[in-house]
This record gives structure tokens, C-alpha cells and sequence, in this order.
């Protein structure tokens, strides 16, 4: 007689050792280092492998490399709950494999219930970060369709080595890598729960969230162009320091963001040539702009663009910009975001609605049609993409349960949705 071990039913506390024993696993003393398509990271897909392999699940990778584990239901309908094993270099514990190893524990509940009425997939999407080759949201930009094959062939990483030739080694045959698509059109409804990554919650003093959508962005270099001169002998007001456009600018696109009540950055600021001596005949400068309003993210750049204008006049300069990257804002699914409303607040007692300024794999399915929202958990201090990301444990076994019921009533809604299709 073959005897099947006993499932338990749900218990958060389980995710939480299993969340400790991954970051073990996958660690060191600077922090995560679960980059994709490297052997650490093998390892923390290996270890979730094992543990999917003790529930009735099929277990299968796709075309672009994103690992799949579905529990059949009755109906041909799939619920899909996702997040990524994979970190930045010396990364926090709990960026995606919290979305992971919740789902995990979700799925195992459900496997314990019985057969479902609509099948259950569980999604480690591959490379979410693009830490290695600079492409982040790879895996479910590739099932979106969004994904620029193209751009992505001609990636590198640090040593030089093509993407695609990486990728073959994991198994993915990149001419084909976007066929993985197919995973979505039955997909009913996705669910992603993740660390908040900023300070909100905890500064709210709650700890569940829940993700109206994400923010609109826009990513830019600009370029002011002036004389490099004798840093000696020449006069202050016969200047054309480039860096003194670049530096008035950074202060600009700060006053017109909050301003706005919007984000923006300039992460990047380069003077040329870089001598000590040297009046700075050129600069360059990234700006990353991000708002929840396409409207008002478009207010933000033209302003900064006039700015820019002014102030290359005032300093005898010339100014050029260039766009590196953009997205519209990725609205979230209105009655998954209400039924996410409810599981928390049956979780916690109160809930909090906001947008996403990091972009997630969630806003890509979304992005592909499918049903979407996000839960988002406190994080401590708001740190995110340091080894010092941390959210208290009784807040994850209380993400966990919120999950779970998000996932009960998700099943429930697809059922009713279905019934009103017949
Ligand atoms: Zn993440």
C-alpha cells in the first residue's frame, strides 16, 4: 500500500523558517546573492524544487525559463500566484522569495483541501532584477510579450558574455523564449505578494498593504555641452561650466517632484573631463522621473525639460536629451483590488491602498490582460536591495494569511465569473 505523508494545512510560520533557511542557503556576509542565471541562484531553485516535489503538483519550466508548478483543478481556469527567487548582489532575504515561499505555503493549503475547482500555479518568474545583463522583469516581460527581443540579443554581462549564450546553458533557447505566452491565456486571475521596499506602511503603522497599480516612468540622460577652460584664468562670468548646468538641473527636477507630489532622481551625474583644473566643458546626467499619473508625470518632464532650457541660456550652454526608458502607469484589476482590500483587513483589522513606484513582475501579467493585484508587506525603514531589508515575523505569518485568503476569495470570484460566462 503506498501512503501519501500528511499535508498540513496552512501555518505561516513554516514560511518564515523556510524564508531563513533559503537566505542561509543562498547568502554570504555582504548580503543575497541570488543573481540570476548563476549557481547560487540554481541552488535556491533547486531547494524549491524539493519542496514542490512533496505536493502533487507538475512541475515545468518554459520557454524563457520561468519554473511552473500547477496543482490541477476541475475547471480548465488557472489562478497564478507568483514572485522570483532571484536577488540583486548583495541583496535583502525577502525581495521575491517572500512572494515565492508564500505561495508555496498557499499552495500546499490548497493541495490539502482536495482538488480545486480551478487550477492553482504557482510562478518563480527568471531574472526579475536584471542584475546581470540590465534587463529586469525578463521572465514575465518574455510571457507579456513586452519583451524586446532584440535589445535583449545584444546584452552583455560584466565579463562580456552575450545573454542569449548564458541562457542556453539554463536551458532556454532564446529564438523561442516569448512562446511561453501561451501560460497566460488561461490564466483567470494573478496574485504577487511583496515587501513594500519603501517606508509607507511602516510609517502608517500597518502592516498590509494593497497595490492599486503601478507608477508611470520615464528615464533620461541629458547633456549639457559648454567650454573647458583654465580653471585658473578664466574669469567667473566668462564660464561656460557644463557641471554648473548639470548640478542647478539636479535641484530643479527635486523642487518639480515634490512639487507635484511625484518622484524623481538624478542618480548619475558625470562632469567632462574630470580634472581638477579643468572648467567642465560637458556633463551628463540620468534622471528618473516616476508618477501615478501619466498626466502629471508628463507635467513633471516638460517642466524639467523647460528648465533645462532656461538654464543651459543662463549658463551660455547647450543642452540634449535623450530618453533611456519609459512606462505607462499599470492599473490594477478594480475587484481584485477590493477583494485584496478585504483579506487584509480580515487579516489585520486595517488596510491601506497605494501604487507601486518599484515596477514588479505583477505589472506585466497585468500588462498581458490577465486579473491582477499586489499585496504589499511593511518593510523596516523602507530599505529594500540591501542586506539590511528586514520585516518583522509576525508581519510575514500575517502576509501569509492574507494570501491565502486573498487566494480563497480569488477561487470564489473566478467560479462566479464563470457561471455568469455560461
Ligand atoms: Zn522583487
Amino acid at each position: 500500500m503506498i501512503r501519501c505523508p500528511p499535508i498540513v494545512p496552512l501555518d505561516p510560520s513554516r514560511t518564515v523558517a523556510e524564508l531563513h533557511e533559503l537566505a542561509r542557503l543562498t547568502s554570504d556576509a555582504q548580503g543575497a546573492q541570488r543573481v540570476c542565471w548563476t549557481p547560487i541562484w540554481q541552488r535556491a531553485r533547486d531547494w524549491l524544487t524539493e519542496r514542490l516535489e512533496e505536493l502533487p503538483v507538475a512541475i515545468e519550466t518554459d520557454e524563457a525559463g520561468n519554473r511552473w508548478a500547477t496543482l490541477e483543478g476541475r475547471s480548465a481556469r488557472r489562478l497564478l500566484i507568483g514572485g522570483h527567487l532571484d536577488s540583486v548582489p548583495d541583496g535583502g532575504w525577502l525581495d521575491g522569495t517572500l512572494d515565492v515561499l508564500a505561495g508555496l505555503e498557499v499552495l500546499r493549503r490548497i493541495a490539502a483541501d482536495g482538488v480545486p475547482e480551478h487550477s492553482v500555479s504557482l510562478v518563480d518568474w527568471a531574472d526579475e532584477e536584471g542584475a546581470r545583463f540590465g534587463l529586469s522583469l525578463y521572465g514575465s516581460s518574455a510571457a507579456s510579450g513586452a519583451l524586446d527581443l532584440e535589445i535583449a540579443r545584444g546584452l552583455t554581462d560584466r565579463d562580456g558574455r552575450p545573454m542569449p549564450e548564458v541562457l542556453t546553458e539554463h536551458g532556454v533557447r532564446f529564438d523561442r523564449v516569448k512562446e511561453c505566452g501561451r501560460r497566460l491565456r488561461d490564466a483567470a486571475a494573478y496574485l504577487e505578494l511583496h515587501i513594500e521596499q519603501g517606508p509607507v506602511l511602516e510609517s502608517l503603522a500597518l502592516p498590509l498593504g494593497v497595490v492599486t497599480g503601478t507608477f508611470a516612468a520615464e528615464r533620461h540622460e541629458v547633456r549639457f555641452r559648454g567650454q573647458a577652460a583654465h580653471a585658473g584664468s578664466t574669469p567667473m562670468h566668462l564660464r561656460r561650466d557644463a557641471l554648473a548646468g548639470a548640478a542647478r538641473l539636479t535641484l530643479v527636477v527635486r523642487e518639480i517632484a515634490r512639487a507635484e507630489h511625484g518622484v524623481g532622481t538624478v542618480g548619475r551625474i558625470e562632469a567632462q573631463p574630470g580634472v581638477v583644473n579643468i572648467v567642465p566643458g560637458g556633463s551628463i546626467l540620468t534622471i528618473d522621473q516616476r508618477h501615478e499619473s501619466a498626466a502629471a508625470l508628463s507635467r513633471m518632464l516638460e517642466q524639467s525639460e523647460a528648465k533645462s532650457r532656461s538654464i543651459a541660456e543662463a549658463e551660455g550652454l547647450e543642452v540634449e536629451w535623450r530618453r533611456l526608458w519609459r512606462i505607462d502607469p499599470i492599473p490594477f484589476d478594480p475587484v481584485l483590488v477590493d477583494l485584496a482590500e478585504a483579506s487584509v483587513r480580515e487579516a489585520t483589522g486595517a488596510s491601506h491602498r497605494m501604487a507601486s513606484a518599484p515596477l514588479h513582475d505583477a505589472a506585466e501579467v497585468a500588462r498581458a490582460g490577465v486579473p491582477t493585484v499586489m499585496l504589499f508587506v511593511q518593510s523596516l525603514q523602507g530599505l529594500s536591495h540591501t542586506p539590511d531589508e528586514d520585516t518583522r515575523p509576525e508581519h510575514l505569518e500575517l502576509a501569509v494569511r492574507a494570501l491565502d485568503r486573498l487566494a480563497d476569495k480569488t477561487m470564489a470570484w473566478i467560479s462566479a465569473a464563470a457561471a455568469r460566462e455560461r
